[in-house]
């Protein structure tokens, strides 16, 4: 290839994020309409009514760039978060801001510590940069192994990521072991909390993340309106931050790079508790409606805090429920072939999802039991 002379070596063997396959493609492939994606965590009520509403308005001026500073939603977040307006960073999707992190901190020759398996952005921004990924696997119940994580730290280290609650697992951990493992962490790396689901989080003792941001330098929340706000698609989410950090991050950024709509729509959709809670509550009853019927198939499902479950479906299970116009996620790109990450959907959804696996189970093609083990 004529480009591979000259393209970074940390970009040529870059592994590219896979989405998962629209809903869309999905239809056109099996010849008909009503595929369902339950794959990328999406808010299945769709976005706030009033988001809508403030797009259809803002629709008519997007011709003058977006303000560049956010300030009408900046503002209201500060007040809602109890933090000072400039410690906010938006990004288009909170996928920027893990960006502009790797972009602040690391390069060749720094070292950035996450869990394994956990969001697959982390590795793709750090050897973006051409810096080193440590990544430590979870604990054999599949939650962050914090003490294995604070040993991984060293004098390289820069930044590490903590994914709580965790996604692909769906597991957290709670703030005493939270409190622990920063409190240690030398000030010489960035922590990086991925809240992206933490509206979602149901365990009484969840860590609460911001209060290091006000005491410890060098520490960032990020959290998304992809997720419970139901947003995916306009790509907002922001960074709390230490105002140095903050600081440093806003520096880093492309002017606009939160687009007008985006904007107008998280402002809407912060203001529409009932659809947040009306979206909680869904995915609460999602949770506890997948967890127990899959388990009544014979297949293990790991406690969530999150919109979706981990399952042990055994394997090529994403393929047979394709057939039938069902997305969800195959984790073999994380070491493990046998799971899937299911996303709560409607309740109809759910529904359907669990029929398609009754019949898979009936036909012996649905768990990871030794033959002859009894299923009951
Ligand atoms: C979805 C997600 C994000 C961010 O999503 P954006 O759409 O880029 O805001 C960040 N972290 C985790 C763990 C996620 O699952």
């Amino acid at each position: 290839m004529a480009l591979e002379g000259i393209v970074k070596p940390h970009i040529r063997s870059l592994e590219p994020y896979r989405p998962g396959k629209p809903a869309e493609e999905l239809d056109r492939e099996l010849g008909f309409e009503g595929s369902i994606k339950l794959a990328s965590n999406e808010n299945p009520l769709g976005p706030s009514p009033r988001a809508v509403e403030a797009v259809r308005e803002a629709a008519a001026g997007v011709h003058r760039y977006p303000d560049g500073a956010s300030y009408a939603l900046r503002g209201e977040l500060a007040k809602r978060l109890d933090v000072a307006p400039g410690q906010l960073v938006f990004g288009a999707g909170a996928d920027e801001v893990l960006e502009l992190l790797a972009k602040v901190l690391l390069g060749p020759g720094d070292e950035a510590v996450f869990a394994w398996p956990s969001f697959a952005m982390y590795p793709i921004v750090v050897q973006g940069m051409g810096a080193t990924a440590i990544s430590v696997p979870l604990s054999p119940d599949m939650v962050h192994d914090l003490p294995a994580m604070a040993k991984a730290v060293g004098d390289r280290t820069r930044l590490v990521f903590v994914c709580n609650p965790n996604n692909p697992t769906g597991t957290s951990v709670g703030a005493a072991e939270f409190d622990r493992f920063v409190a240690a962490l030398p000030p010489t790396a960035v922590l990086a909390v991925d809240e992206a689901y933490f509206d979602f989080a149901t365990r009484a003792d969840f860590p609460d993340s911001l209060a290091w941001v006000r005491r410890r330098p060098g520490t960032i929340v990020l959290r998304t309106f992809s997720k419970i706000f139901g947003l995916a698609g306009l790509r907002i989410g922001y960074g709390c931050a230490d105002p140095e950090l903050a600081d440093y991050l806003q520096r880093a950024r492309h002017p606009f790079n939160v687009n007008r709509l985006a904007e107008v729509a998280a402002l809407a959709a912060l203001g529409d508790d009932e659809h947040a809670e009306r979206t909680r509550r869904l995915t609460a009853e999602g949770i506890e409606y997948l967890s127990r019927e899959l388990r009544g198939l014979g297949v293990e499902v790991w406690p969530s805090d999150a919109n979706f479950v981990l399952a042990r479906t055994g394997p090529d299970v994403c393929d047979r429920l394709m057939r039938d116009g069902l997305i969800v996620r195959p984790l073999h790109g994380f070491g493990l072939p046998d799971h899937v990450r299911i996303s709560v959907g409607l309740p109809e959804e759910n529904e359907r999802l669990v029929k398609v696996l009754r019949r898979l189970r009936e036909a012996g093609g649905l768990g990871t039991e030794l033959p002859g083990e009894d299923l009951e």
